[in-house]
């Protein structure tokens, strides 16, 4: 058994923290399986609603949610998805959120249309473009902001993006913060014989290689197929795997998913298919599961409730560092 305790509100400001609103959700661990073949579809989701992060982010939260255990998404802790979304021009002001705390874990934010300006505690700035990726290790301790560029906020357009939060294993979540800044041109693409294209962020794809530094073994994949296309994967078969259709009509296992639909794969096979019933955009995250308590809560994500206390008072006596500025 694995405790999990979720707050749903994650981006919370470090001042706002309190301990009176914790929620408590206890899942079960499904029995290992070591089975050779295609995987089923274990479970297909939907979003339940939207909610802005600060002014700048209009997301969903697939999970952390009761209907997605925490041991079956494992190593990844929390999407927030943001689809295509218009801003109109912003003459002066900036959109997004403030600073805020992080620690025990990576956060992995994808652009796919937009711009999203970054800037921490460790030193690091940058800016997350169509086709780019940001992988920060929060580690023992970050703050940072996250903010739509200015001139995208000035031009106005469209935003579409997605954050993850990747776990880290009690060993390494005392790591040093760190930042990979992962432009378009750093990820290595793979044509698909069916059409269509994988662009390979973290883990392998035939003979790619993602260009993301994981603590564990992780494998992120963006991908586009035609009508018709399909996305044969190979993977172990205790790596918990699931694809996020952002756009089109995608079938596996039988099953079909749309625009806006999750689903989750059984850890009943050592590979995976995807076929498009239609053009379709697909990220498909994969990971091999940590076994470990998690208890998260707010902005941190750590293996029990005294690191939480721990962290709130680190936070609070300035062991994250100073603000820049
Ligand atoms: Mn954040």
């Amino acid at each position: 058994m694995i405790p999990v305790i979720t707050l749903p509100a994650v981006f919370r400001p470090a001042g706002a923290i309190t301990l009176t609103s914790m929620k408590t959700q206890v899942a079960t661990r499904p029995a290992p399986q070591t089975t050779a073949g295609l995987r089923s579809v274990e479970s297909i989701h939907r979003s339940t609603g939207f909610h802005w992060v600060g002014d700048g982010f209009h997301v969903s939260t697939y999970f952390p949610s009761a209907g997605l255990p925490a041991e079956r998404v494992s190593p990844f802790v929390l999407m927030d998805y943001g689809p295509p979304k218009e801003f109109a021009p912003l003459a002066r002001g900036k959109r997004g959120v403030g600073w805020h705390p992080h620690r025990g874990f990576e956060t992995v934010t994808l652009a796919w249309e937009g711009a999203v300006a970054h800037q921490d505690n460790a030193g690091h700035a940058g800016v997350i473009g169509p086709g780019d990726v940001q992988w920060m290790t929060a580690g023992r301790g970050i703050f940072h902001e996250e903010y739509h560029e200015d001139r995208f906020t000035r031009a106005g357009g469209r935003m579409h993006m997605m954050q993850l939060w990747v776990n880290l294993p009690s060993k390494d979540k005392a790591a040093a913060p760190a930042y990979q800044p992962i432009t378009a041109a750093d990820i290595p693409r793979v044509a698909l014989a069916g059409g269509g294209e994988v662009r390979v962020i973290a883990g392998a794809y035939e003979d790619a290689r993602g260009p993301a530094h994981t603590f564990t073994p992780i494998t992120m994949l963006d991908v586009r197929l035609p009508a018709g296309g399909k996305l044969p994967l190979a993977l172990p078969a205790n790596h918990n795997a699931l694809a996020v259709v952002t756009k089109g009509n995608v079938g596996a296992g039988g099953e079909s998913a749309r625009t806006g639909e999750l689903i989750l794969f059984a850890n009943d096979g050592d590979r995976l298919a995807l076929s498009a019933n239609e053009e379709s955009h697909v990220v498909l995250l994969a990971g091999a599961p940590l076994d470990e308590p998690i208890v998260q809560y707010g902005p941190f994500v750590m293996n029990t409730f005294d690191e939480i206390r721990q962290a709130i008072a680190d936070v609070e006596t300035g062991k994250f560092g100073p603000l820049p500025g």
